[in-house]
């Protein structure tokens, strides 16, 4: 039984000040094991904080990226060990903004990715395909390139060490989220590419959120599809109620 997993990406968006009120108040609504995992990945300048606040907290912290080397001459570029002294597990990566606008190529989230497992963290890698990739018929050949080049040469000792978010570049942002069937149908693709790579019961075991659009809304009927295994959170994620409710959602319909 895969255990649901509800992340909320705040992007460029809060301060300190904000994201320390978001982590208390997170603190309040779930004081107890929800039932499923709830992860925040804030900007860097307020990892630090939001994570003394969700220290011994049923709710885990993430970082929106980064770098693969330990330490050296990369300027602007965070590596594992500075995220690690700060009690983060999960780090996005791979996400599309980064692929559009950063210059991330699989190339390089293949290297954040072995650097993520190998320091221990949880990697939520991102993978989906953009309106015009769709449109002509390419969603399951850029998945298949996400996915294939993004975990090419990974050895991981437990499913539980990686996530993957499938996250349609249409659906982010636009209020217009993927149909449920759309979502399960790209989610199961993906299980069947990870059989393909790993084990097929490790496969099965593989954590695949579903990205774009999500709110309150619609998080039931897209949790309830049976490859899709939590939430990647943008917009909606950034509110303490909207969140709340989608985490209260999703509730409904988790497994373990
Ligand atoms: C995201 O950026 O990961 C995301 C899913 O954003 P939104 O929920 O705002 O579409």
């Amino acid at each position: 039984m895969r255990r649901l997993i509800i992340a909320g990406n705040w992007k460029m968006n809060k301060t300190v000040a904000e994201a320390i009120d978001m982590a208390n108040g997170l603190n309040r609504n779930f004081p107890d094991d929800p039932g499923l995992d709830i992860v925040v990945c804030p900007a860097y300048t307020a990892l630090s904080e939001t994570g003394n606040i969700l220290q011994d907290s049923v709710i885990g912290l993430g970082a929106q990226d980064m770098y693969w080397q330990d330490s050296g001459a990369f300027t602007g570029e965070i590596s594992p060990l500075m995220l690690k002294e700060l009690g983060v597990k999960f780090v996005v990566i791979g996400h599309s903004e980064r692929r559009q606008f950063f210059g991330e190529t699989n190339e390089s989230v293949n290297k954040k990715v072995k650097a993520a497992v190998k320091h221990g963290f949880i990697p939520i890698m991102c993978v989906g395909e953009k309106l015009e990739e769709r449109k002509s018929g390419k969603t399951f050949d850029v998945i298949k390139e996400h996915i294939e080049l993004g975990l090419e040469g990974l050895v991981i000792e437990a499913p539980e060490n990686i996530v993957i978010a499938y996250e349609p570049v249409w659906a982010i942002g636009t209020g217009v989220n993927a149909a449920p069937a759309q979502a399960q149908e790209a989610h199961f693709y993906i299980r069947k590419l990870l059989t393909e790579i790993f084990d097929g019961a490790f496969a099965q075991s593989i954590r695949i959120q579903y990205g774009g659009s999500v709110k309150p809304e619609n998080t039931e009927e897209l949790m309830r599809q049976e490859d899709v295994d939590g939430a990647l959170v943008g917009g909606a994620g950034l509110d303490l109620n909207s969140f709340t409710e989608i985490i209260k959602k999703a509730q409904k319909v988790a497994r373990v």
